[in-house]
């Protein structure tokens, strides 16, 4: 077992060799004719297709293999020792020059399946065969004194024909797709498939040998109707059947071939030129029709996993034409707007909208059909039998054909009311303080800032500052959670004596602020007052049955509309500090 790498590697190119050995034996012995360039050239196709195929590490062993090979050949049935070299520097440039366009270009890709790689390897061998011919033509006219031009015709037309109809069949046979074919297709495609090859083998066996008429047209039927139904193996059989038989004839002398009026090397070179024809006739509709197969079957995917997520999601989904007509409508819209999706379909969109957000949903789809590759949104609220105000987000999208012109809009609608109403209380959340129920300090300082900015103009307003006196002892007294409850039950206390537009904030821990809009210092000292009484005239009852008397201490600043926050807030904690070191439960004013 653990030889066979080993030996795998020996045999492998003995292998290559020994078939471009007697492939490339055959073409000189039967297709060079008066002392010429072979008119055939296939050997070159088998070395292209190993290329093609295998990894590059195996490159070296396989051109060595056929270097040797090519260089045996010429020297028995070719030109002779004297050019073998140059002969076979020559046949290896045209394939491995072929072999790294096309995986540069095809990256790796199976020539035969779509148009591109196709495209890209006949390109390939057509040029780099313009330039190696050349080499060609130069030894042949300089070790064996033949004409430039023929020779270099010679070589081109064999050497691009060779490749053209033997390397897509052999890269094929090496990448192990005819054997994936035969496991994949059904037994009745199978036979389909052999009846229609026989159909062509028995159409070219008659035509080819027959003398009479010139049928050659004949085999493009089954040709063409085999590249349809067979695909792209059907097609590459289809010319090895007809290059088979065809060559046979022409080999033998027989049939129409022989009746063609011309010397041995232009019968070959014709029938070359047909086998092209035919090749060009099949292999370019099968690997399109392959190309469109493929995109038929992600068609398919794509189709069942748009109808699962429509069919089975909550939010709506509706397919509009241009002109904002529905042609589907998913079975959610039932649920959320409780009519019957075929009820809908050649409806206009607009009529599910609100009559005041209509203008907003048409302008959405007029956007998405002028920007189709662009997702446009729109919030607005559905038109119901029931009245309610519930948002929705329209999310949409144009559908666009191969020119990239629109032919309509996908668009997805779901009920914003609940995430709306979570928004909602996330933005409570964030602007109340969740103990007390006061503002939050972010909240408060935002609605400080505002009224600085309204006291800009001519109003007074005042920013007062508390702070519990002694409260950690009520922590020490009553625990922490009767601690909680005292300054709950504070600012419910506070509460009564402020007005709607005045603002009580928790700046953190047991100290307050509030925002007595529209009131100057003098007034504020008033309120203030007031507040500390009421306060300290009745004590807070606990869970356990006992009660705490608390006070504050407080510090009054009057808003100066040309000061910031922070500076108001630091005057005001000034005389806070002057209020507790004044012996607490009571007011000061900033300086
Ligand atoms: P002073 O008159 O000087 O303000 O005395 P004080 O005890 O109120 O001042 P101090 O800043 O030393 O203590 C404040 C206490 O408030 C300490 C802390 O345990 C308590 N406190 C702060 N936040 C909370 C709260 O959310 N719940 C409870 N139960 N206590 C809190
Ligand atoms: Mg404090
Ligand atoms: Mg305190």
């Amino acid at each position: 077992m653990r030889s066979s790498p080993r030996l795998l590697a020996l045999c492998a190119p003995l292998l290559t060799g020994g078939v471009y050995f007697l492939v490339s034996s055959l073409s000189l012995m039967m297709s060079r004719f008066e002392g010429g360039i072979a008119f055939i050239w296939g050997a070159n196709a088998f070395l292209m297709a190993e290329l093609l195929t295998s990894p590059r590490a195996h490159w070296l062993r396989a051109i060595m293999a056929c270097a040797l090979a090519s260089a045996v050949s010429t020297t028995l049935f070719g030109f002779g020792p004297v050019a073998a070299f140059p002969m076979m520097l020559l046949n290896i440039a045209e394939s491995l020059g072929v072999a790294i366009i096309c995986r540069h270009y095809a990256s790796g890709r199976n020539i035969m399946v779509s148009l591109v790689p196709l495209a890209v390897f006949v390109a390939a061998l057509c040029g780099v065969n313009a330039l190696v011919g050349t080499g060609a033509a130069l030894t042949a006219s300089f070790f064996v004194s033949l004409p430039f031009s023929a020779s270099w015709l010679q070589w081109w037309s064999g050497h691009v024909l060779g490749g053209l109809i033997c390397a897509p069949v052999l890269v094929m046979l090496m990448q192990g797709e005819w054997a994936r074919w035969f496991g994949a297709v059904s037994r009745r495609a199978k036979l389909e498939t052999l009846g229609l090859l026989l159909l062509l083998g028995v159409t070219s066996w008659y035509i080819f040998s027959q003398d009479h008429y010139p049928l050659l047209f004949m085999p493009l039927l089954p040709l063409v109707m085999i590249s349809f139904r067979a695909g792209h193996h059907g097609a590459a059989a289809s010319i090895v059947v007809l290059a088979i038989i065809g060559g046979a004839s022409a080999a033998l002398s027989h049939g129409y071939l022989s009746t063609i009026a011309a010397s041995p090397g232009a019968k070959t070179q014709f029938f070359q030129i047909y086998l092209a024809f035919s090749f060009f006739l099949s292999l370019p509709v099968a690997a399109e029709l392959n190309g469109r197969r493929r995109l038929f079957q992600m068609l398919r995917d794509s189709e069942a996993r748009y109808r699962i997520i429509a069919e089975h999601c909550g939010d709506m989904v509706l397919n509009l034409g241009v002109d904002g007509r529905i042609h589907y409508a998913s079975p959610s819209v039932l649920e959320q707007i409780g009519c019957a999706p075929d009820l809908l379909m050649d409806q206009p969109a607009a009529d599910l909208i609100h009559p005041k957000d209509r203008a907003l949903m048409t302008a959405t789809c007029r956007r998405a059909l002028e920007q189709p590759q662009d997702i446009h949104r729109a919030e607005f609220r559905l038109f119901r039998a029931i009245d309610d105000l519930e948002w929705h987000e329209m999310v949409a999208r144009a559908v666009i054909d191969e020119q990239d012109g629109p032919t309509g809009i996908v668009c997805t609608i779901r009920d914003m009311s609940r995430h709306k109403a979570q928004q909602q209380a996330l933005q409570q959340a964030a602007s109340q303080d969740s103990l007390t129920g006061a503002a939050s300090r972010s909240a408060f300082l935002e609605r400080l800032e505002t009224e600085i900015g309204r006291v800009a103009g001519d109003n007074r307003s005042c920013l007062l500052l508390l702070d519990l006196d002694h409260f950690k002892a009520v922590n020490d007294c009553y625990g922490h959670a009767a601690g909680d409850r005292v300054l709950g039950a504070f600012v419910e206390r506070l509460k009564p004596g402020l007005r709607s537009r005045d603002c009580i904030g928790r700046l953190g821990g047991e100290e307050f602020a509030i925002l007595l809009a529209d009131l100057d210092i003098h007034r504020a000292s008033a309120v203030c007052e007031r507040l500390r009484r009421m306060v300290a005239g009745e004590p807070v009852p606990l869970d356990t049955g006992q009660s705490v008397t608390v006070t504050f201490s407080a510090g009054l600043v009057e808003l100066d509309g040309a000061s910031e926050a922070g500076a108001m807030l630091e005057a005001a904690d000034k005389a806070l500090y002057r209020a507790k070191n004044s012996g607490r439960n009571c007011l000061r004013l900033a300086a």
